[in-house]
């Protein structure tokens, strides 16, 4: 079958019901039908669910979804996206390790990489996206993991996975890790470029439609294991509620992906011809300075669409209140329409010098394409500007 067929009928064993639809199983512990049965279980002897920490019927199907999508041996599920980094480093890694890491990087996993790891000794060197020839130098004897996002939030820079994955020749004891949350598996998969691990914030685009958290390592089955041992005793699972809708979502995640696309190129060519907007980015506009990676590693540019408004800061603030339709909230990868502004929200905390270091100006707006029709995004973005100067 392809990959669309598989994720539509992929799904978790029928039990003696007969359903149809895959039902919830919204249970803490798992019986054994024997003593016997028990000890061999827990001896790892034979498969079988124990426990809704270590394992559920509905987070593993969600999980196999996950792991046909990105090309991955195995794979973890995890209560939100941010449990699921925090995993990644802290099973893998011990104190003295060090990690190579792209600066331009969701909000709380700078957080972690600066002001948590640091705490048990785990050292962290950021390089530039657009400088390559710092990534090589960065890399110490104790290097343990390369990390990155790309494309970047809210800048929409691009790292090229090939160049990155060829790193794996010369040092191949360092774990290649890539949050793909961005791009989604149906645009982008890192593995086959030679990447060990890829994380997700199942919040966005897997859900699409702003309802649920929900966190996903796969990758590498040795280090999944490794992985496994840490999450099973400190406990950071995905519910199986979220984790049945989430496996749903998986199934019209291509369909949505595709038409959040058709979306994002419309508005981001709708920008770029209008004059009260400096500068539009986007994947796969010409004018992208990497639109050529893009198409070599990207199968479309993605949801997410960012512009920089004339007249600054307090330019930027007029044009959300002025919108309509597009909603002001933080979220992304949602089927409503969503507009941002980060240096007044998101990226706050940062001085100006370190915004602009990641792409992001006093007007700049993060647009989070989503599912409405193109005339009332497109429409409602044109007059918000209108009636902004
Ligand atoms: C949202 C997001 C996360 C964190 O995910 P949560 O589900 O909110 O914990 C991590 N990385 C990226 C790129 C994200 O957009």
């Amino acid at each position: 079958m392809k990959e669309q067929s598989k994720l539509v009928r992929s799904q978790a064993k029928r039990s003696q019901n007969r359903e149809h639809a895959v039902p919830l199983y919204l249970t803490s512990s798992f019986i054994f039908d024997s003593a016997e049965q028990g000890r061999a279980i827990f001896a790892e002897e034979e498969e079988g669910n124990v426990y809704s920490r270590y394992s559920n019927p509905n987070t593993t199907e969600f999980i196999e979804k996950v792991c046909q999508l990105e090309g991955a041996e195995a794979g973890l599920a995890f209560a939100s996206g941010m449990a699921a980094v925090f995993a990644s480093f802290a099973a893998l890694l011990k104190s003295g390790d060090h990690i190579v890491s792209s600066r331009s990087l969701f909000g709380s996993t700078h957080q972690i990489l600066t002001k948590i790891l640091p705490k048990w000794g785990i050292s962290t060197t950021y390089v530039e996206a657009s400088r390559p020839e710092e990534w090589e130098a960065a890399i110490q004897e104790n290097t343990k993991m390369i990390f990155l996002e790309t494309p970047s939030n809210p800048g929409l820079e691009l790292i090229d996975l090939e160049w990155v994955g060829s790193f794996k020749k010369k040092y191949p004891d360092i774990i290649l890790s890539v949050d793909n949350c961005f791009a989604t598996p149906y645009l982008q998969k890192p593995i086959p470029y030679g990447f060990d691990l890829v994380s997700h914030s199942a919040t966005k685009y897997m859900d699409g439609q702003g309802r649920v958290l929900g966190g996903v390592v796969v990758g590498r089955q040795d280090l999944i294991a490794e992985m496994m041992f840490f999450i099973r005793q400190t406990g950071p699972a995905m519910s199986p509620f979220n984790a049945w809708i989430l496996s749903k979502s998986l199934e019209t995640l291509g369909l949505r992906m595709d038409r959040h696309c058709e979306n994002a190129l419309k508005v981001a060519e709708a920008l770029e011809k209008n004059e009260e907007v400096e500068v539009v980015r986007y994947p796969f506009l010409p004018s992208h300075p990497q639109y050529e990676l893009a198409k070599k590693q990207m199968k479309a540019g993605g949801g997410i669409v960012t512009f920089v408004v004339k007249g600054g800061f307090d330019r930027a603030k007029r044009f959300l209140d002025a919108l309509q339709m597009v909603l002001i909230t933080s979220n992304l990868g949602d089927s409503r329409s969503i507009a941002t502004h980060p240096a007044s929200t998101t990226h706050s905390k940062l001085s100006d010098a370190e915004r602009e270091q990641i792409g992001i100006y006093p007007g700049t707006i993060r647009v989070s394409v989503g599912l409405e029709d193109i005339e009332d995004i497109v429409s409602d973005l044109e007059q918000a500007l209108e009636n902004s100067k």
